[in-house]
């Protein structure tokens, strides 16, 4: 073997290697990239396209957003959440404050779920740092080998010093890990719980006043929920979830290929929202620019989030139900918490042997909180849906949702929006 080809072995590529663009690998990639440590990420799809609906950012995400200076256009392209109005069928409950500012420093932002994985993307430095149409099919990460190795299906090879696993719920590289370690059960560790999301986001809707700006809507049917989340220039994104006779989806698939707004409108369309001119929310949906719909996966055993010198991230890691909105949330702060360990580890040392063990530090600081905020995304999910044991449901969330202070929901949440994990070495600079 010559001595240009054994050094190009023992060379990466880059430090981080990232596994998928969405939503967390690009956060990872951006804080990288504003702390000198460097990084690639390989996403399968050929361009980034505007797909799905839209995302709420949380306190606990957005002081890191703030950090990183994409905090002005989040402010300027999402609407901040003032209020909910909550309705059981036709009867309205109340108007429950939602403005978190006072409390935890930062609101509830909704913004174009595209938009956001766009500024990610030029955060991360766009086509420097992603390799787009790359998809990865093969992680080999052995200890004789100076690097880890990514292998693509059009044979390419990237190598990292270490590589992330941000490839979201149907993670392949998870899947090489558990079987690797041989724990073949381990490798389709996600259920579908028999509940569809059906999701849009509208033009704006002209008849909708200022006040009505920053309003959002929870509307707990008999036979399914529904959640609209304001978003700038009273567009709205919808998001409702429904339980399916599961013959009637395929399991292995996420989206419905063929939904079309008759398919979101057949089971919405003809249910009041307040909103909607004529009361109807069909009125809405057909005003979507954008829907999809997805079949919804609970978690049945959360995998450890490092293996070698393979860590997984976000959804790949933990994906939760969507009902407390956390999945991306969760996913930045993963990238929040690897890059500080990351950036402690490549400033102090050169060598690659403790890289295992920094991996296992984000592992050992991350799985206990992922797992109570996916857990407490369940709980609610029970409550959200009223289906409680001994059929207490309808009470409870009664109770909850109808007469709990809005100070009880905040002082209730100081655990998950309290928490805003933020980039030390961005901190130092400032100081
Ligand atoms: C309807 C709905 C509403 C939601 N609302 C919210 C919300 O309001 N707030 C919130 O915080 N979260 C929300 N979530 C959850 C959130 O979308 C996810 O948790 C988040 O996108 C996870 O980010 P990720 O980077 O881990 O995975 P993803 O965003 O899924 O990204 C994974 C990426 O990996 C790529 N990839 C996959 N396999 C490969 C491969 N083999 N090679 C290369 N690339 C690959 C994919 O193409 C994709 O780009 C919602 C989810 C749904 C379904």
């Amino acid at each position: 073997m010559s001595s240009a080809t054994q050094e190009k072995q023992r060379k990466p590529d880059t430090q981080v290697l990232i596994v998928g663009g969405g939503l967390g690998g690009l956060m990872l990639a951006a804080i990288c990239r504003r702390i000198n440590i460097s990084c690639k990420v390989l996403e399968r799809t050929a361009e980034l396209t505007p797909a799905g609906a839209g995302i709420s950012l949380a306190p606990n995400a957005l002081r890191v957003l703030d950090q990183m200076g994409l905090y002005g256009a989040i402010q300027e392209h999402g609407q901040k959440l003032r209020s909910i109005k909550i309705h059981h069928n036709t009867t309205f409950w109340r108007e429950l404050d939602f403005n978190m500012e006072p409390w935890f420093k930062y609101p509830v932002y909704s913004i174009e779920r595209h938009l956001f994985h766009h500024m990610l993307y030029e955060a991360a430095g766009g086509d420097e740092t992603v390799v787009l149409g790359a998809k990865v099919v093969d992680v080999l990460d052995k200890t004789d080998d100076a690097v880890v190795r990514a292998r693509l299906d059009d044979g390419r090879e990237f190598t990292g010093e270490l590589l992330v696993a941000a490839d979201g719920i149907r993670s392949v590289v998870r899947r090489i890990l558990a079987r690797n370690s041989g724990m073949e059960n381990a490798a389709n560790t996600i259920r579908f719980t028999g509940r569809v999301h059906m999701s849009g986001y509208t033009q704006p809707l002209e008849h909708l006043s200022q006040s009505d700006l920053g309003v959002g809507n929870w509307l707990f049917f008999d036979d399914s929920v529904l959640t609209t989340w304001p978003c700038i220039e009273n567009r709205q994104w919808y998001i409702g979830v429904k339980v399916v006779d599961p013959s009637s989806v395929r399991s292995d698939r996420s989206v419905w290929e063929n939904t079309t707004l008759d398919t979101i409108n057949d089971v919405y369309g003809k249910k009041f929202h307040p909103f909607a001119e004529h009361g109807r929310f069909e009125e809405i949906v057909n005003k979507s620019e954008r829907f999809v719909a997805s079949n919804v996966f609970s978690e049945l055993s959360f995998p450890t989030m490092s293996s070698g010198r393979v860590a997984l991230l976000g959804d790949a890691a933990h994906s939760m139900t969507s009902f407390f909105g956390q999945g991306a949330c969760q996913a930045i702060e993963d990238a929040t918490i690897l890059a500080n360990l990351l950036h402690r580890h490549f400033h102090s040392s050169s060598s690659t042997k403790n890289i295992p063990d920094v991996l296992k530090k984000y592992a050992r600081e991350r799985e206990d909180r992922a797992k109570a905020v996916a857990d407490f995304s369940a709980s609610y999910a029970k409550i959200h849906t009223a289906n409680l044991p001994l059929g207490t449901g309808p009470l409870i969330r009664k109770l909850i949702y109808g007469y709990a202070p809005a100070w009880v929901w905040m002082w209730y949440l100081k655990w998950l929006y309290g928490y805003q994990p933020s980039v030390d070495a961005l901190d130092k600079k400032r100081q």
